[in-house]
Formats: structure tokens, C-alpha cells, sequence
């Protein structure tokens, strides 16, 4: 089958890797050139969004920024999967934040910001501190204000005024929650209805980037986690890989944001799991049966940002993967990422605290927490 993926950067180039084997043949459509282009070598192919619309069986997305006029002739094909209702879910914070309540499933307090009087009312109704995101365009902690202090109100507002000009932009303003920690869970959805889903994992960010995912043991928290997945994933009668991120308070989670498509935080399946989210994402948009999601082997996933060489001795570790994705390096660039797999978590511990100490100290901060040093 032949599969169109809206996007060409790692996500498109690392389902072409995981679909060759299923002779599953992507191309991508890069939105910023309009150009039809190789996922793995970038080598333009083709041009005419139509055109390879014509020539593909399937089309799907690697990024939820897709302009309107390209969300529809790709809805109006009647081959978009997961559709452009999910695309419009994951791109916009009110749509996004409507289709939680609806699901009925528990997140941040929030007020929709479109005013200066509006701005009031959410300090009046979520009360301080607050979150405040730009309801479109928002990655990696981007287009964000933490308001703690009344006082500062004012200079804030002038920041969210110049976003807000745009008429098309809203802010979403959120309670803040003081969660232990941040979890998300990433699954597959097929056109039956069918449900599988990958252990919960932890994420650690530094500097508002993800900078360590590791799947994590916990039956209770899973199984909550599972059940708001599937009154989400069936709300939106999602068809593909769809990831949630959620916070961990005490035991309660709560949906931070969710992602119609593969995530970063699913990128450990690829040597932990059975069956890799690309794979399994590949799967449901062709309607296929969906792979198994258990974890094979632990492994700790880590995003290599702004570097784009690494140390050989990297390869020499047993257990020790590295996917680049062939991107011109820029300051705090999602350059590629390492998976470090083990037989036990013990052993696991033992490579991670091997790398903290190969690792340049400066480019991998949050790997600090396994030295032993
Ligand atoms: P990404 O694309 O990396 O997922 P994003 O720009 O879409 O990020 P969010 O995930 O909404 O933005 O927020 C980025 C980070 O800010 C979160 O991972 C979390 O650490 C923090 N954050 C967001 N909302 C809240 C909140 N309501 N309370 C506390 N912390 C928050
Ligand atoms: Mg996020």
C-alpha cells in the first residue's frame, strides 16, 4: 500500500523505516515547500498535493500545523486518517479542550481568552498561579506565560495583546497543576474499534523540551490511564497512533494535551516493544491488524538536542541505539535520539549511569540524575 504522510521531517522518515518491512511505501508532502518528497533522503519527488493524494491509498499526518486548505483536500479524498477533525483537535487548545470535556475526562480548570475582560475573569475563575498558551501554533513550551503574581498581569497582557491581534488566535489560560510528575500514553486505534495501548511512560523535560522517556511499571495508574484513552480516542473515533500527555498528582491523572499522531514520547517502542508505534500507526491507517504494544525489554529513550555527533563508544554499549534524522543542526534542535534497552531495569540503571558518564555533561543535562559519579 502506498501511504501519504502530511509532514516530512522524523516522524514521516521514521514510518517509512518501520513500513518497508510491511512493503508499506510512504512519501511525504513537505506543507512549508508544497513539495512531494523521499521521508529518508528528502529527494524531491513530485509536486501537486493532489497529484500524490491520486497516487496514495492512505493519507496521514506527522504534525498537527497543517493549513485548512490541505486539511480539507486531504479530508475531501476520503483517504485522511485520522481525519481533519483530529488534526483540528491537536492544533487547536479550545477545540482541544472542548473534546476533553465532552469525553468526560479530567483536566486543568481553563478559561478561553479573546480580551483584556476576559483576561480578568480567568484570574476571577481559575484562579492564580495560571498557565497561559496560545490556543494555536504552541510546541515544545513555546507561546506559553506563567502568571504567579497579580501584579504582573499587566506586562503579561501585553505580551498575549501582540499574539492576540491576530484575530484567528486565542489564549487558553489553565490552572496550574503541581504534579508529580508527567506520564503519557501512547496507543492505536483501528477502524473496528480496536484498542491497543503502550505502557505508561514518564517524561522528563528540560528547558519546556521532552528530554527522557522511560516506560514505567504501574497497574493502577495504567488501567486509569487506559480508560480515559478509550473514552478519548472513541469520542473522536480516532483511527491511528494517538498519544495523551497527562499529570501525575498523587495518583490522579489529569489530560494535559493530546497528539493526534506518533510521539517523541512513544520513540523507546521502536527497541522496547513488539511492535513499534510507527509500525503500528502504518497498521491502523491501512487496516491492518493492530501489533502487539507489551514492552519487550526496558528502555529509557533520550532526545539528542541541538548535537548532531555523538561519541562511537555510544555503539560499543550493548543495548545502545542511535536514530538521527538527517537535520541541519540548529541551538536545541531535536536532532535524533538515543535508545538504551536492557534485560532488567537493574542492568538498565547500569548502562544509563555508563552513559551520563560518555555523554557530553553540557548537552545532556537531565541524564546528571543516573551518574554515579
Ligand atoms: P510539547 O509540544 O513539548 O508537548 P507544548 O508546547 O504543546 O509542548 P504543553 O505540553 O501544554 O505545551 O506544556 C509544556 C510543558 O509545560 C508541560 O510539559 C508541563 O511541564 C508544563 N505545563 C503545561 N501546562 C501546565 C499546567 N497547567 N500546570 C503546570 N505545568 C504545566
Ligand atoms: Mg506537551
Amino acid at each position: 500500500m502506498r501511504v501519504l504522510v502530511l509532514g516530512a521531517g522524523q516522524l514521516a522518515r521514521m514510518m517509512s523505516l518501520a513500513g518497508a518491512p510491511l512493503n508499506l511505501s510512504i512519501t511525504a508532502f513537505d506543507v512549508e515547500s508544497g513539495k512531494i518528497v523521499h521521508p529518508l533522503t528528502q529527494a524531491h519527488i513530485g509536486d501537486g498535493l493532489e497529484n500524490a493524494i491520486a497516487q496514495a491509498d492512505v493519507v496521514t499526518a506527522e504534525f498537527e500545523h497543517i493549513p485548512q486548505h490541505v486539511l480539507e483536500v486531504c479530508e475531501n479524498s476520503g483517504k485522511f486518517l485520522p481525519g481533519q477533525d483530529a488534526i483540528l483537535i491537536g492544533g487547536d487548545r479550545r477545540i482541544e479542550k472542548a473534546l476533553l470535556d465532552k469525553a468526560q475526562v479530567k483536566n486543568a480548570n481553563y478559561h478561553v481568552i479573546k480580551s483584556k475582560a476576559d483576561f480578568h475573569s480567568a484570574i476571577e475563575n481559575v484562579g492564580l498561579p495560571m498557565v497561559l498558551k496560545t490556543a494555536l501554533g504552541g510546541y515544545d513550551g513555546k507561546g506559553q506565560w506563567r502568571l504567579k503574581d497579580r501584579n504582573d498581569a499587566e506586562l503579561i497582557w501585553h505580551e498575549m495583546e501582540a499574539c492576540l491581534a491576530d484575530s484567528k488566535q486565542a489564549i487558553v489560560a489553565e490552572q496550574f497543576v503541581p504534579f508529580d510528575r508527567e506520564v503519557s500514553l501512547v496507543g492505536a486505534r483501528n477502524a473496528k474499534g480496536e484498542v491497543a495501548v503502550y505502557p505508561l511512560t514518564e517524561n522528563v523535560h528540560t528547558d519546556g523540551v521532552l528530554s527522557l522517556s522511560t516506560p514505567i511499571d504501574d497497574s493502577l495508574l495504567q488501567d486509569k490511564a487506559r480508560t480515559m484513552f478509550t473514552a478519548v480516542a472513541e469520542t473522536m473515533n480516532y483511527v491511528g497512533v494517538l498519544a495523551i500527555e497527562f499529570f501525575d498528582l498523587d495518583g490522579e491523572l489529569l489530560v494535559n494535551e493530546l497528539a493526534p499522531r506518533v510521539h517523541n514520547s512513544g520513540h523507546w517502542t521502536q527497541q522496547g516493544a513488539e511492535t513499534c508505534q510507527f509500525e503500528n500507526h502504518l497498521r491502523a491507517v491501512c487496516g491492518l491488524p493492530l501489533g502487539s504494544t507489551t514492552l519487550v525489554r526496558p528502555t529509557c529513550m533520550i532526545n539528542v538536542l541541538g548535537e548532531d555527533t555523538l561519541p562511537d563508544a555510544l555503539l560499543a554499549l550493548e543495548g545502545c541505539h542511535i536514530h538521527w534524522y538527517g537535520k541541519q543542526k540548529r541551538d536545541g534542535r531535536k536532532m535524533g535520539h538515543i535508545n538504551v534497552s536492557a534485560e532488567y531495569s537493574a542492568d538498565l540503571d547500569r548502562k544509563l549511569a555508563l552513559l551520563a558518564n560518555i555523554l557530553d555533561k553540557k548537552a545532556f543535562p537531565a541524564m546528571q540524575r543516573f551518574s554515579q559519579e
